[in-house]
């Protein structure tokens, strides 16, 4: 298995998504780039006002990788990308960036309320209102 050479496309296209074609990533620091600002557009309005719903910063999600989720250079052409599961070019079930943005999005979004429950859990320790409630239990 050789890697398709990096010297001559800076790029990928993956389902209308931009990835550096050396690693596959949306946001790279190696590469020196970060595609999720160009990436997000293309989404915008299947995303529609979600992120703002959720409460979730789009422009700092988490950065896709291509290579990650499948992403391999077509045979028959060197700019498209096909999954490996389904040989597809520019497969719409594993390159589905919405979805996988979404969820990532829900799982902020528990995450997040998660843990401010958690901290009014501890600010009410440390106020002392816990210890004035009853035990209960304290009978069986
Ligand atoms: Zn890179
Ligand atoms: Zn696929």
């Amino acid at each position: 298995m050789t890697p398709s050479s990096p010297s001559k496309i800076e790029h990928i296209i993956v389902h209308e998504f931009m990835f550096c074609a050396a690693h596959g990533d949306e946001y790279c620091q190696r590469c020196c780039c970060d595609h999720r600002m160009v990436n997000n557009v293309t989404i915008e309005e299947e995303l529609g006002d979600m992120s703002e719903f959720l409460g979730f910063e789009v422009e700092e999600r988490q950065p896709l990788n291509a290579y990650v989720l499948g992403a391999v250079a077509a045979l028959h052409t060197e700019e498209s990308y096909q999954c490996e599961k389904h040989k597809t070019v520019d497969c719409s079930k594993c390159f589905d960036w919405t979805s996988i943005i979404k969820r990532e999005a829900e799982e902020a979004e528990e995450g997040g309320r998660w843990m401010s429950k958690r901290n009014s859990l501890q600010e009410q320790l440390e106020s002392g209102v816990l210890t004035a409630l009853p035990v209960q239990g304290a009978s069986s």
